[in-house]
């Protein structure tokens, strides 16, 4: 095992629909609008997952929690999230920090930032200095400048555990 750090990279992007509550990094954001998808749909949380599985090279949350599998309808990701930081030691890594960026026109996240790095955190097993989590607007551009949908992109530093 390298005592090097690795680094991985996540992204993901969900339609904004009436209907469905808005989650991100397990924090439910009051808004008009949800993420459209199979689990809760949360775009933050499913973007860290992909950074951590990536700097392991263990894959994609798409391998390990596949959308054709029912015991994840419904899913709240930060459980998902768990099993990919269980699935990271288990492979001799722990998390060092990760950074993101939501992409959201619309609401502003501003006040919601330190509660979704405290849960990241928690969830992380680390301290909430090393969970960076940022909010910008898409400037009115393309689906998610229209309100169609929020993405977000991550990346994510591990380390050998021992
Ligand atoms: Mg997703």
């Amino acid at each position: 095992m390298s005592a090097q750090g690795r680094i991985g990279i996540g992204y993901d992007i969900h339609r904004l629909v009436e209907g469905r509550r808005l989650v991100l990094a397990g924090v439910e954001i009051p808004f008009e609008k949800g993420l459209l998808g199979h689990s809760d749909s949360d775009v933050l949380t499913h973007a860290v997952c992909d950074a951590l599985l990536g700097a392991a090279a263990a894959g994609d949350i798409g391998t390990h929690f596949p959308d054709s599998d029912s015991r994840f309808a419904g899913a709240a990701s930060l459980e998902l999230l768990t099993r990919v930081v269980e699935l990271i030691n288990e492979r001799g890594f722990k998390v060092a920090n990760i950074d993101a960026v939501v992409l959201a026109e619309r609401p502003r996240l501003a006040p919601y930032i330190l509660s979704m790095r405290e849960r990241l955190a928690a969830v992380l097993q680390i301290e909430i200095e090393f969970v960076s989590v940022k909010a910008k607007t898409n400037e009115g551009l393309g689906a998610v400048g229209r309100g169609e949908a929020m993405a977000a992109h991550a990346v994510a530093l591990i380390v050998a555990n021992s």
